[in-house]
């Protein structure tokens, strides 16, 4: 419904730019609204929270280093994330 009301009343709002926002309101790894990621989280960082996959893990400890910004890829992170993604892996 409101997808329908941008594209109706914006339609200078992208496809993209719809598609990329339900993502980020949708993401299991992301704080929504000050509520915590769906997912259960092992360690909170500044920049990344480490967290176990909510379904059958591909290998024993598997585990994800995740941005707490909402990014596409990690090619968006800034350098501190990358830094704390670094440390994280040691
Ligand atoms: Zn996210």
């Amino acid at each position: 419904m409101l997808n329908f009301f941008l594209i109706s009343f914006f339609p200078f709002f992208s496809l993209d730019y719809l598609k990329s926002k339900r993502a980020q309101e949708t993401c299991l790894y992301c704080y929504q609204d000050s509520n915590p990621p769906q997912v259960p989280v092992i360690s909170l960082g500044t920049k990344t929270l480490l967290c176990l996959p909510l379904k059958q893990e591909m290998i024993p400890g598997h585990c994800f280093i995740v941005p707490i910004q909402h990014v596409l890829s990690t090619l968006e992170c800034d350098d501190d994330v990358w830094t704390e993604i670094r440390v994280s892996k040691t």
